[in-house]
Order: C-alpha cells, then structure tokens, then sequence
C-alpha cells in the first residue's frame, strides 16, 4: 500500500529541515544544531496547523494582533511563538499573552515597557537584540557601533533574558552582500561573548529567510526564519491578508 501524498506543506517542511541538516553539517555543526523558526505571517491558522501536524513547533510572526488571533486558533497545540517583527511599546501587554520570546528587540524604550509587565506576571522573556546590518534606512534595529552600550545597560532588566542577536540582510541576490551582512553580525556577536556583561549568554544568532538561510547557516546562523520556502510565496511583498491585520501595528 501507498503512503497517504504528504501536503505541500508537509513536504516543504521536510524539504527544508534537509536543506538546514546539509547546511549544518557543511558549516561543521550537527545536522540540528541550527533551530528552525517557521513564520507564519499571512498565512491561515488551518495551514499552521498542517505544519504544526507535521511536527513544527517553533513559529513565528511579525505582527502583534495576527500572532495573538493564531495562537488563540492554535490553542492547545505544542508550539511556541516569537515575535521577530517591529514591536511597539504600547502592544507589549498583547504580545506577552502569546509570545515567549521576542527576537526584535531595539531599544531602551521597549526593554523598560517590557520589563514592566513582565515583573507584573512574574515571568521572564528570552530576547535577540536586533542588528541592522545592512545600513539600510527601511530597517529596524541598532547601529553595529550601538550593539555594546546597549548590552551594557541590558543587565537591569531582570526579566529579559538576552541571548543573542537577529538580523535581515540586505534584500538582494548579490551573494556577497547578503553575506557581509550576515559577518556583521556573527563579528557583534563574537565581540559581545568577550565583552559584554552577559558574555557566553548572547550565542544566538538568527538570520536568514527563505532566500537566503543556506547562506545564513554557513555563516554561523544558529536560528533561521522560514516562511516562504514552506507556505509558499506571500501574495505581495508586506502584504495581509489575515482580517483585522491590516495596518494594526
Ligand atoms: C517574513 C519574515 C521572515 C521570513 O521570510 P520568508 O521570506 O517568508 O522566509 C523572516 N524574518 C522576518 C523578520 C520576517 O518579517
């Protein structure tokens, strides 16, 4: 007898997982030693499922009130959800309903509203610090030559527990570029684990996208964020579908 056809989405799955256990292993790591993110921003919470069916379980999202409308959809299923888009101050009290990890952190400000609502719920929260390694004006993130003071003030907020650091590359096919922004940010990361108060806590790096994780991963990506590469192509760049999305952060 046949197997039961895997969906589309199962099988990208799997097409990807593959393609992170080669990159890993060409990069000298085990096959699972990079953690893989599936984003999940437009696409319906019945797709979700299908990936979370076939064993995702670390999903991500850019926008505060679409993560919260699919985790409530998503209610009862073993996943867990970061945030890994531009987050505002005044979202913090939605986001800490659903996430438990926050990969864009950006600045001062958004540490202290955090902080406080977190000590609210007694609990803590993994964070990244976001980089923008690219340069460019369109991207969140701190400057490279910002990243240390900021880790230096990071150590009086008891409840973020800062492990690292995300970015997104500059969006081209230029190989090179892409890379260079990824050495950016394994270079941030290599100086903090010497020089910055939480040193050998901030190992993380989290890059790479559909386009460009193979790269990331050879790089020394430890995270990876995938969408496309499993749901498909979005309908526009940037834009949703998911009601009520539009415009909400
Ligand atoms: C959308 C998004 C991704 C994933 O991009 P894909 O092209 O769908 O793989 C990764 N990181 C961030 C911050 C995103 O907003």
């Amino acid at each position: 007898m046949r197997e039961p056809a895997l969906s589309d989405v199962a099988a990208n799955l799997s097409t990807v997982r593959g393609k992170i256990a080669d990159a890993s292993r060409r990069s000298g790591r085990s096959p699972d030693a990079v953690r893989f993110v599936l984003v999940t921003k437009t696409v319906a919470p019945e797709r979700v499922l299908e990936a979370v069916r076939a064993g995702a379980a670390d999903l991500g999202e850019n926008k505060v009130q679409e993560g919260l409308g699919k985790a409530e959809a998503l209610s009862g299923e073993p996943v867990r959800w970061s945030m890994i888009g531009h987050l505002q101050s005044n979202k913090a009290k939605e986001l800490l309903r659903f996430a438990s990890e926050v990969q864009s952190l950006d600045r001062l400000s958004l540490a202290t509203t955090l902080e406080k609502r977190l000590q609210h719920l007694g609990r803590g929260l993994d964070v990244l610090v976001q980089v923008n390694t690219s340069g460019e004006a369109s991207k969140y993130g701190l400057a490279p030559d910002e990243v240390l003071a900021f880790l230096n003030e990071l150590p009086a907020f008891d409840a973020l527990r800062p492990k690292g650091f995300m970015t997104l590359a500059t969006f081209t096919p230029d190989e090179a570029e892409v890379r260079r922004c990824f050495r950016v940010l394994r270079e941030i990361r290599d100086r903090a684990l010497n020089d910055a108060p939480q040193g050998a806590m901030l190992a993380d790096l989290s890059m790479g996208m559909s386009g460009d994780y193979e790269w990331a991963i050879e790089e020394g990506a430890t995270i990876v964020r995938v969408g496309q590469a499993v749901f498909g192509p979005r309908p526009l760049p940037d834009s949703h579908y998911w009601p009520g999305a539009a415009g909400a952060d």
